[in-house]
C-alpha cells in the first residue's frame, strides 16, 4: 500500500480489524461483504461492540465515516424477524430517512429484516401497509412518526432500539418537543443510540436527559483535533456582496468543478440564484423545503445518478446525505451556525474520497468565519483568485481602504495593534485579517490558484 493512501485509510478505517471481529452474526456479515466493506471504520469498530453489550451510546464521528452502519448493523444483528416495529430511527429530513432505509436494506440483504420509511410527502397508506406486513425497522421524520402513532398506524410496544441520527439537530428547538413526546411514549425497556458529527457539551448534557440513565451512557468519539476530515481542502474567497452571484458563475464556468453543491442560507436565495444562473446559461438544479416532495425526490434521484453538475441547496441538504462524486461544496452564504458548516462541507470527501470546500466571505462575515475555525480546529486560508474582476462598486469602496497593506495573512492582523480611537480603527473580529475592508478582496494577489484560463 502506498504510504499516503495507507495514511488516509487509517484515518477513517480500523485496518487492524474486520467486521467478523465485532461479534456480528453471519447473515449480517454476508450483507457487509456484498456491500464491499472490508474493514470497519473507527466509529464502527468502537460503537458496534458497545451497542451489542446493550448500553445506551452517544457516538460522535466525522462526516462520511459510516455512522449509519455503526448504528444500523447492531440493529440488524439484534432484532428478530417475527416481531414488527422493534427499532425506531429518527432523522431530520425525509431524504436522509430514505437513505438510511436504503443502506439498511443493502446491509441487511441476507437477513429477512425490512426497514420502512415513515416520512411526510409520501402516502400514509403504503407506509402503514409495509408496517402491517411486519417491517421490523422504522426510519422516520418526527412529524410523520407522531402522526402515524396518533392514527394508531404504528405503535411503540415492541421497541428495542431508539436512534436519533444527527442528534444535535434532533434536539434543536424545532424538533425537541416532538422527540420528547415520541421517546416518552416508549414504555418498554429499550436501548437508545444517538449520533452526530457535532456534539457540543450542551448537546451531550441534553442527550443524556433523553436516555435511560444519563450517567450510564457511554460516550464514544473518534473525533480528535479537527472536526472535519483532512481530505477536504477548505478555502475562503473574500467577496463584495454585490459580486457574489458573478463570482459563483465565474467559478462554475471557469473551474468546471465536476459535481458541486452550492449552499445558501435562505430558500429565496436558492430560488433567485438558480434563476440567475439559468438565465446565464449555466445548468443548475435546486433543492429546498418549499419544493413539492415529488420534485425533491426527482432531484435526489438525478443527483445520485450522477446526472447533475450543480445543485443549489438550502440547509435541507446539509446533513447526512451521502452522494458519491460530490467534488465541491460552495458556501455561497456562510451559515449562521458554525456546526452547519461542518455538515455542509461533509457532503464531499466521504468514505476516504477527497473534496474541496470554498466559502464566500463578505466583510460582515469575518467573525462568522473565525467561529467556524474555532469550532472545527482548522485554519481556513484565503483562496487568491485574480481571474475574477470585482465590480465597480467594489473598486469605489476599495479607494477608502489603505493601499495594499503589508499583511501576509489575515492571522497576522488579528493580533496586530489597532490605532487608538481614530475612526479607521480596525475591529479584528469584523473581517478576516482584521482589515476593515470597505472594499472587495485584493485583486492582484499572486496567482497561487491557477484556473483553466490561465493555464
Ligand atoms: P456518516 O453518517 O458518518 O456521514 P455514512 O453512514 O453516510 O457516513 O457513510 C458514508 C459512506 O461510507 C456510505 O456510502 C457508506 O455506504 C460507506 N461506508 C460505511 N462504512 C463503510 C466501510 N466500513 N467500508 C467502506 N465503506 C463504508
Amino acid at each position: 500500500m502506498a504510504k499516503g493512501f495507507e495514511k488516509v485509510m487509517s484515518e477513517i478505517f480500523d485496518i487492524s480489524r474486520t467486521f467478523a471481529d465485532l461479534g456480528l452474526r453471519g447473515s449480517v456479515l454476508k450483507g457487509i461483504e456484498t456491500c464491499g466493506f472490508e474493514h470497519p471504520t473507527h466509529i464502527q469498530a468502537t460503537l458496534i461492540p458497545s451497542i451489542l453489550t446493550g448500553k445506551d451510546v452517544l457516538g460522535q464521528a466525522k462526516t462520511g465515516t459510516g455512522k449509519t452502519a455503526a448504528f444500523g448493523l447492531p440493529i440488524l444483528h439484534a432484532v428478530d424477524k417475527d416481531t414488527p416495529m422493534q427499532a425506531l430511527i429518527l432523522a431530520p429530513t425525509r431524504e436522509l430517512a430514505v437513505q438510511i432505509v436504503q443502506e439498511l436494506d443493502e446491509l441487511g440483504q441476507s437477513t429477512p429484516l425490512r426497514a420502512v420509511p415513515i416520512i411526510g410527502g409520501n402516502s400514509i397508506k403504503s407506509q402503514a401497509r409495509a408496517i402491517k406486513e411486519g417491517a421490523q425497522i422504522m426510519v422516520g421524520t418526527p412529524g410523520r412518526v407522531m402522526d402515524m402513532y396518533e392514527r394508531k398506524a404504528i405503535h411503540f410496544d415492541n421497541i428495542k432500539f431508539a436512534v436519533l441520527d444527527e442528534v444535535d439537530r434532533m434536539l434543536d428547538i424545532g424538533f425537541r418537543d416532538d422527540i420528547r413526546r415520541i421517546l416518552g411514549k416508549i414504555k418498554r425497556e429499550h436501548q437508545t443510540v444517538f449520533v452526530s458529527a457535532t456534539i457540543s457539551d450542551e448537546i451531550d448534557r441534553l442527550s443524556r436527559k433523553f436516555m435511560r440513565d444519563g450517567d450510564e451512557v457511554e460516550k464514544i468519539t473518534t473525533v480528535s483535533q479537527s472536526l472535519t476530515v483532512s481530505l477536504v481542502t477548505q478555502k475562503y474567497l473574500s467577496v463584495h456582496p454585490k459580486d457574489k452571484r458573478r463570482l459563483l458563475r465565474h467559478l462554475l464556468t471557469h473551474e468546471e468543478p465536476a459535481l458541486t453543491v452550492v449552499f445558501c442560507r435562505t430558500k429565496m436565495t436558492v430560488r433567485r440564484l438558480c434563476e440567475y444562473l439559468r438565465d446565464k446559461g449555466v445548468k443548475v438544479h435546486q433543492i429546498h423545503g418549499d419544493l413539492h416532495q415529488n420534485k425533491r425526490n426527482r432531484v435526489m434521484q438525478q443527483l445520485r445518478g450522477g446526472k447533475l453538475e450543480v445543485l443549489i441547496a438550502s440547509d435541507l441538504a446539509a446533513r447526512g446525505l451521502d452522494v458519491q462524486g460530490i467534488t465541491h461544496i460552495i458556501n455561497y452564504d456562510l451559515p449562521e451556525d458554525p456546526e452547519v458548516y461542518v455538515h455542509r462541507i461533509g457532503r464531499t470527501a466521504r468514505a476516504g474520497a477527497s473534496g474541496t470546500a470554498w466559502s464566500f466571505v463578505t466583510t460582515e462575515e469575518g467573525q462568522r468565519l473565525t467561529e467556524i475555525e474555532k469550532l472545527t480546529g482548522v485554519l481556513i486560508e484565503e483562496l487568491d483568485y485574480p481571474d475574477f474582476k470585482p465590480g465597480k462598486h467594489a473598486e469605489r469602496e476599495q479607494q477608502d481602504v489603505p493601499a495594499e497593506d503589508e499583511r501576509k495573512s489575515r492571522y497576522d492582523l488579528v493580533t496586530a495593534p489597532t490605532s487608538d480611537g481614530d475612526s479607521d480603527e480596525v475591529d479584528p473580529n469584523l473581517f478576516p485579517g482584521g482589515v476593515a475592508p470597505k472594499g472587495p478582496p485584493r485583486r492582484t494577489l499572486g496567482a497561487r490558484f491557477r484556473t483553466k484560463r490561465s493555464r
